[in-house]
């Protein structure tokens, strides 16, 4: 993905933080409505899928807010190159240790994630190969929960409206469903504009490091086609200078104004009308087909 993701900040406790529990359905401390499970009872056990540390903050803040008792478990082979997995890892961790809630890092079963996502190299984001990453995530996570008795599970995916909310919690129920919903699947609307508010107020608090692409190589190699056709500097990885604007979440007005429904709704228009990189990669796409017709592993794929 080409577009900013915004997010998070630093040493904080979680009682100044304002993570303390309180009955579901009263008003938060930051005056927003808290949130119930579908079975509306807190406390639930709830294991609350990762995919980085600005995308977690907001979600942990208002579950535990509402009562529930929150893991987070870190489990995204998705994110390339390793540099980049291991930054983002390594902040939700050290979040995760400031707040006091516990953390599970998972695999980065990589070569799975390719063996995946053959054949659909060249989707689109919030195409196929989206449903696969989702898919693949969520199956994982439900069999956490499933063996270490969480009540439920969900995602920070759902939080971002860079992501379509549907794709994710379908991904959601399918994971479920494998385990006749025991754990069940969480689904809330988490992509409120009180929510998105709050995503980049306690990222800017945090500063968090401001990851410049979805994660997979094949967003890292659109958003870098994009900004060449649109003059912008390559997305740099780590390091303290972003590619584009700053390299840490500082101002939570402009970060949430960048994920307004309107620029999202407006990007996502104008990348179809204009990005077509099945074009400027028609060659690479018959190396690819050629190396998954030889059963490689399809870890080469990520040399874009
Ligand atoms: S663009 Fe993002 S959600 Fe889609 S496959 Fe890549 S990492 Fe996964």
């Amino acid at each position: 993905m080409w577009r900013h993701v915004r997010a998070c900040s630093r040493s904080v406790r979680p009682s100044r933080l304002g993570l303390q529990r309180r009955p579901c359905g009263t008003t938060s401390s930051t005056g927003s409505p808290t949130l119930t499970t579908p079975r509306r009872v807190a406390p639930q056990k709830v294991l609350l899928h990762s995919c980085c540390a600005p995308c977690s903050g907001s979600m942990v803040e208002e579950l535990v807010a509402g009562g529930h008792h929150v893991t987070i478990f870190f489990y995204n082979p998705n994110i390339h190159p390793r540099e980049e997995y291991e930054i983002r890892k390594e902040e939700n961790k050290r979040f995760a240790e400031r707040i006091g809630t516990p953390f599970v890092d998972a695999d980065y079963d990589v070569d799975e994630w390719f063996k995946r996502a053959r054949g659909m190299e060249f989707d689109p984001e919030r195409g196929r190969r989206c449903t696969m990453c989702f898919d693949m995530r969520m199956e994982r996570t439900a069999l956490y929960a499933h063996e270490n008795g969480f009540d439920c599970f969900t995602t920070t995916n759902a939080t971002s409206r860079w992501k379509d909310q549907e794709q994710v919690n379908s991904s959601g129920f399918r994971a479920a469903a494998k385990y006749n919903f025991m754990p069940y699947f969480w689904k809330y609307d988490w992509q409120t504009d009180a929510m998105t508010e709050r995503k980049y107020r306690i990222n800017a608090e945090q500063r968090f490091y401001k990851q410049e692409y979805c994660g997979c190589s094949y967003s890292l190699r659109d958003s870098n086609i994009w900004r060449k056709q649109n003059g912008i500097p390559p997305v740099q990885i780590g390091g303290e200078t972003a590619g584009l604007g700053s390299r840490y979440f500082e101002n939570p007005e402009d970060d949430a104004r960048e994920e307004s429904v309107e620029v999202v709704e407006a990007f996502f228009a104008s990348a179809d009308r204009h990005f077509d990189n099945t074009l400027v990669y028609k060659g690479r796409q018959r190396q690819a087909d050629k190396a998954a017709a030889r059963d490689e592993t399809g870890s080469t794929c990520n040399n874009w």
